[in-house]
């Protein structure tokens, strides 16, 4: 008899559960329905087995078999790599395989009871010829000849003819899936022809067998690199994936492959809606479309057949999954470009510190582009803010305000970035210089001047904005700091004819408002865009000529490791959107502590002496890529529990002569208390595996746990 080895869609623990499956037709990679205790769940095949004797067998597993009741798919969803996949991924980032395979495919074919349905439409199908038609019936039946036809489309033209060829037995109706719209592209732009440097890069990446990493400056013209392996990859009737940080924030990157090439291309990001996700899929799986271009989850599309992936940004943090499964999409493109024998290429201006350091060891072929297609670098200005804090410039200083008036005299555009959102970030009383905070989390509230109210950052709670004091219940406040609101009033306020339009997460939060803004700034009907880092990487605007960084050294405060190569990615990112055209371009950064190196190296975009001074510090403190972390967080309502449980956990690892740093107690957030234990140890796989074994024995459950593998956050 046939058993079917499955997955269950809830599971806590890591294992597959048996049902008898012989009056089905069920295979691997297929989603099925089945009882557990007394509720119906969803559960995923993971394969099918004989056996002979059911009764022994159900001896051996200490349950009674029961049947499935349904098959819902009518073909496997996943072949034997991504099946392989998953579980591989599950072993790599510590999760239940079940959690991986939900993260891999969209949300309509997730095997969860919440999945949705697949819509589906009514069509007409051409049956056979019949005697004596009338002229309008015979012209209906035409339609339908060559192929199905909405049953809309038929019935707009004549309802009563329509429904007598039904009668008559020459049509029928059928139910069909929904298939993706796909735009029609007209003219379809020409490849530019590369200049010297571009066409060296081009040519290495295409003469090494090994992983690339396309270190280019801002500016150098990687994406025609990019576009122009792709072409040559698709001739060779190969499939391509482009994937990019966030498709919000590189909307001309979508732009360029689909003028490039047109209906061939797939576009898949979390912007689209469930029915349109899986359309997407559902082209790649028919072998519809040469090209994906998309977020972190298209690394899963069922591709049959990929002979090139790249990692647009490579350094980018979003392209590490902040929940269960937690993975890293770059090390997922590294396993599937292996299984497809695919060359995989890692573009950055800025890459990781771990994969420079990969390149230089000769892991990775490095590939440098150093200059860039138009002009040059633009010249970068470091303004002292405490300097300027004594002339009462607090918010823009003489530097920049001189720079902006140059701009706007000129005709050109200039791009302004303050990583805080709202109006002021902190609100302190007058009396007893008491700071208003989230009553769930341990941070400041902002003051949003656009809705009047005070939020929290962290859990997004709105609180009135005339609050009493808690401690000496009086109602007078000062606001304290600038926010991205607070610089559009003062902008405005020193340059009263410029037009300046604003974009941060409050804007984009309204459907279409994020587009509609950059449109607006590309079409230059503003002077002025001012905005939170969202801006500050992809754009190519090249009538931008001044770029200005407020608070650049604003991130340096924080405790987290990596906070100094944030810092750098995010100024040369920034300070790359100016002087793109043939217009010389121009950066100021604003800061307080103007001499610290990441300042230097940054303002003259120079990545390896960067790359160099950030090394010995690493290198000093054993922080990654010296060394690998695992971080163990847990969580709970109640502060002793949790602290108690985080020192046990330590100890465990203590014992087994595990590095540990920590644990450290962590900002509480939404009402739980958070304390995390750090693992270090200079050989990954050994303290996987030290981990595997004590989830594994783990008896606590008081507490929540999330493990991270190579975690890109401390904070
Ligand atoms: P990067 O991605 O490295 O920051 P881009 O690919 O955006 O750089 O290129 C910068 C600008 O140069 C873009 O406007 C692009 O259209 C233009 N460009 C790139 N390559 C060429 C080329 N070979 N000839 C002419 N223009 C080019
Ligand atoms: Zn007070
Ligand atoms: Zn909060």
């Amino acid at each position: 008899m046939r058993i079917a080895h499955v997955w269950m869609e809830h599971a806590r623990l890591n294992q597959t559960f048996t049902y008898d499956c012989r009056s089905f037709d069920v295979q691997a990679g297929m989603r099925v329905s089945v009882g557990f205790g007394n509720q119906t769940l969803v559960a995923f095949v993971d394969h099918v087995e004989v056996i002979q004797d059911r009764f022994a067998y159900e001896q051996e597993c200490g349950y009674q078999l029961k049947s499935i009741l349904n098959v819902i798919d009518v073909e496997p969803i996943f072949n034997s790599e991504l099946m392989d996949l998953g579980k591989w991924m599950a072993y790599q980032t510590l999760s239940t395989v079940i959690s991986c395979y939900q993260a891999m495919l969209p949300n309509k074919l997730k095997p969860k009871s919440s999945s949705g349905n697949i819509k589906k439409d009514i069509f007409v199908h051409f049956v056979k010829d019949v005697e004596g038609l009338t002229k309008k019936q015979i012209e209906l039946l035409d339609m339908c000849r060559n192929g199905d036809v909405l049953r809309k489309d038929m019935r707009s033209v004549s309802i009563s003819a329509f429904k007598n060829l039904l009668l008559s037995g020459a049509i029928c109706l059928v139910e069909k899936e929904v298939e993706a719209k796909v735009g029609v592209f007209e003219q379809l732009e020409k490849p530019l022809a590369l200049t010297a440097y571009q066409q060296k890069a081009f040519d290495e990446v295409c003469a090494s067998d090994a992983i690339c990493l396309l270190h280019g400056i801002t500016g150098s013209g990687k994406t025609e690199i990019y576009l122009q392996l792709a072409d040559k990859v698709i001739r060779n009737h190969e499939q391509v994936l482009i994937l990019v940080p966030e498709i919000s924030l590189t909307p001309q990157m979508v732009k360029r492959v689909q003028r490039r090439f047109g209906h061939q291309v797939a576009i898949y990001h979390s912007g689209l809606n469930d029915q349109e996700k899986y359309e997407q899929y559902q082209r790649v799986r028919k072998n519809e479309v040469s090209i994906v271009v998309g977020t972190r989850s298209s690394i899963f599309m069922p591709f049959s057949n990929l002979g090139l992936i790249i990692v647009d940004e490579e350094h980018d943090a979003s392209y590490k999954q902040d929940s269960v499964p937690r993975y890293h999409c770059r090390d997922i493109a590294i396993e599937r470009a292996k299984y497809h024998g695919a060359k995989l290429v890692l573009g950055s201006a800025t890459p990781s510190l771990e994969s420079y350091a990969r390149a230089l060891k000769g892991v990775y072929h490095l590939v440098s582009l150093t200059r860039r297609v138009y002009g040059d670098l633009p010249t970068c200005e470091i303004v002292d803010m405490s300097k300027e804090m004594r002339k009462g410039n607090d918010i823009i200083s003489s530097t920049l305000y001189q720079s902006l008036k140059e701009c706007l005299a000129n005709g050109k555009q200039a791009i302004l970035l303050l990583n805080r959102r709202g109006y002021t970030p902190i609100l302190r009383c007058t009396e007893c210089a008491h700071v208003m905070k989230c009553p769930h989390c341990d941070v400041a509230l902002s003051y949003h001047k656009d809705d009047h109210v005070l939020k929290c950052h962290i859990c997004g709670e709105s609180f009135s904005a005339n609050p009493i004091c808690p401690s000496c219940h009086s109602k007078s406040w000062r606001f304290l700091g600038v926010g991205t609101q607070r610089l559009e009033e003062e902008v405005q306020r020193l340059f009263p004819q410029a037009r300046i339009l604003r974009m941060d997460a409050d804007v984009s939060r309204k459907k279409g408002a994020h587009e509609k803004v950059l449109s607006a700034f590309e079409r230059q009907e503003a002077d002025i865009l001012v905005g939170t880092q969202m801006i500050s990487k992809g754009l190519d605007y090249p009538n931008v000529t001044l770029v200005g960084i407020l608070q650049a050294d604003a991130l340096l405060s924080h405790s987290d490791y990596r906070c100094v190569e944030i810092t750098f990615d995010y100024l040369v990112q920034a300070s790359g959107r100016s002087g793109r055209g043939t217009d010389e371009g121009k950066v100021i950064l604003q800061a307080y502590d103007a001499s610290h190196y990441v300042m230097h190296t940054a303002s003259k975009q120079d990545y390896v002496a960067f790359f160099r001074q950030e090394m010995q510090y690493r290198h000093l403190g054993q922080y990654p890529p010296y060394s690998y972390f695992v971080s163990i967080v847990v969580s709970s309502l109640e502060q002793n529990v949790v602290s108690q449980e985080a020192f046990e956990i330590k100890s465990w690892f203590v014992d087994k002569g595990i590095s540990v740093l920590g644990p450290s107690e962590l900002l509480k957030k939404q009402d739980l208390y958070r304390y995390r234990v750090l693992l270090r140890s200079k050989n990954l796989e050994d303290m996987r595996q030290w981990v595997h074994m004590w989830y594994a024995s783990y008896p606590n459950r008081k507490v929540k746990v999330a493990i991270d593998v190579n975690p890109l956050f401390l904070d």
